[in-house]
């Protein structure tokens, strides 16, 4: 298995022309493919915990040319026409197709996401991308009527140079929802991918410079977070920082934001509360429950991790989700019918298996799974966890109040519709949630109470790039997707001009100001 991973990451590093395994390329700087300057990263194999690949961390002094380079290329991009942007981000898209399935592979092999996730993975860049093409030449500012004798109209300025960091659970997608609309506003981006997955940022960078782009436009820098990820965020040529991730790092670089006045936009965790009412449609919302904790094996910000159901249906729900987790298809990321794969990495499976252990030794039953799943192929002795239904769990209990980043789901009963509203929202978090009932007034009114950024009733996990995503509380502050996406990328500018038949200049507050 590891020599099949190696082969296929290094036919593909070759494909995209990356380099060989043994140095690969893992920087995109002005238009080049460069390669890291600072310490070893060594990789693994998600499948099997070996060694699949080593590269060098960029370091600060690389990240510095990618800010030079992004400064230099937004001048450029700003003189073209906001028409003339909109087509070359539709022309750079389309350099994509035919290296679709590439894509998903190196997505694949690398963070050992199954195949069909990581396929869906790639349609979403292509998506984001199109959208915010369209609003290149859409975003218009504003007149204000102000009453004195001036003309005050609003402009939409784009920052300059941004700074990206994104993480290892969805590469492509995060990289995609952020690079989009920064340069759809006019700015230049150095984006750090999480050193986990570095490749795939560096080649939808360079693929979108392929079709059309300016050189140092998109930049991409890899490394880990002490050494590039800060040279990045306390970098003077950065004015704005956008961070998806942990809430212990975006505390870091709200830090580092604060100490250079640089404003920072943090998408971060979440412990998403999902409601089954016993009025529901049970069928669906079973099917909801499980996709909303199970899919990309719970590595996802918005997971259904809390699953708060109604006490006479509980050990029902309970029941008939245990046995549809027991029956979700566990295997290598590889194939076509594999709906879940290992962990990303040996931290992620040590925190997830020592907190199902903790909890149990709490009093938390455990109806399923927390073992290593059966049938999978000799030597997938990676980072493999069959689906876990906790049950028997009180919301002191840690599992109920921390992240897990894995699939496992901790149900919990409630009587009421206030305590169902109590319970969802007895967290820190408030990234996500959803209301399962048939009772439409009451769908709307606990949605309506749900402390969190995207609330879905009777569906979980829709999302779209034209709809703002984003948190509550610890699951951070501001927005990415649609307008409201758009907008964290520019500052507002208010420009005043004397209309009247001579200017109305005095001092003090004269003007009306
Ligand atoms: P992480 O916080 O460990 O790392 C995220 C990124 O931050 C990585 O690129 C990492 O190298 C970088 N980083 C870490 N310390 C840094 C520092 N001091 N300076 C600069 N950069 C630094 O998170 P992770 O483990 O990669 O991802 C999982 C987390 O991301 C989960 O909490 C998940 O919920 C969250 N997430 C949130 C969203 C969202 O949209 N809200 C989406 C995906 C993931």
């Amino acid at each position: 298995l590891d020599q099949r991973a190696r082969t296929r990451l290094e036919t593909l590093l070759d494909h995209f022309g990356l380099g060989h395994i043994g140095a690969p390329a893992t920087n995109w700087i002005d238009g080049e493919a460069v390669i890291g300057q600072g310490e070893p990263i060594t990789l693994r194999n998600p499948v099997t915990g070996q060694v699949l690949v080593s590269y060098p961390d960029a370091g600060a002094a690389l990240v510095s040319r990618a800010v030079s380079a992004g400064a230099r290329a937004q001048m450029e991009w700003m003189a073209l026409t906001a028409s003339a942007r909109g087509r070359h981000m539709n022309a750079a898209i389309r350099a994509l197709a035919g290296e679709e399935e590439q894509l998903a592979q190196l997505e694949s092999v690398v963070a050992g996401k199954p195949i069909s996730d990581c396929r869906g993975e790639v349609g979403k860049v292509r998506e984001m991308f199109e959208y915010y093409a369209g609003w290149c030449d859409k975003q218009h500012g504003e007149v204000i009527p102000v009453p004195t004798s001036h003309l005050n109209y609003v402009r939409h300025v784009p920052y300059g140079v941004v700074g990206q960091i994104t993480p290892w659970n969805a590469p492509m997608f995060t990289c995609a929802w952020q690079l989009a609309p920064a340069i759809a506003a006019g700015n230049a981006a150095v984006l750090k991918p999480s050193e986990l997955t570095p490749f795939t940022s560096v080649v939808i960078a360079k693929l979108l410079e392929g079709g059309g782009l300016p050189k140092g436009l998109i930049n991409i820098v890899n490394g880990v977070g002490p050494t590039t990820g800060a040279a990045l965020t306390d970098h003077d040529g950065i004015s704005k920082l956008v961070f998806v991730g942990s809430p212990e790092s975006g505390r870091l670089i709200a830090r580092a934001g604060a100490r250079r006045l640089v404003p920072s936009v943090l998408e971060l965790g979440g412990k998403s509360a999902n409601i089954i009412f016993n009025d529901a449609r049970l069928d669906d919302a079973i099917a909801g429950a499980q996709a909303a904790i199970f899919a990309a094996a719970g590595q996802s910000c918005v997971a259904g991790s809390r699953l708060l159901i109604q006490r006479d249906i509980f050990e029902e729900v309970v029941e008939r989700l245990g046995r549809a987790a027991a029956r979700i298809a566990v295997g290598l990321p590889e194939e076509d019918a594999t709906r879940m794969g290992p962990l990303q990495n040996s931290r992620q499976f040590e925190r997830v298996t020592n907190m199902i252990d903790t909890a149990v030794k709490a009093g938390a039953r455990l109806v399923t799974g927390g073992h290593r799943p059966h049938g999978l192929p000799e030597g997938a002795s990676g980072y493999f966890l069959a689906p876990v239904v906790l049950a028997d769990v009180t919301p002191d209990m840690a599992i109920a109040c921390e992240e897990v980043f894995g699939p496992v789901v901790v149900a919990m009963p409630f009587d009421d519709e206030a305590e169902a509203v109590q319970l969802a929202n007895a967290t820190r978090f408030g990234l996500a949630g959803a209301v399962w009932t048939q009772d439409v007034a009451r769908a709307h009114r606990v949605a309506g109470k749900l402390r969190a950024g995207t609330v879905w009733i009777n569906s979980y996990k829709a999302i779209n790039v034209m709809s703002p995503f984003g948190g509550f509380g610890d699951s951070g502050f501001g927005r990415s997707s649609g307008l409201e996406g758009l907008k964290e990328y520019t500052l507002p500018q208010s420009i005043w001009v004397e209309t009247g038949e001579q200017a109305s200049v005095a001092m003090g507050y004269g003007n009306g100001v």
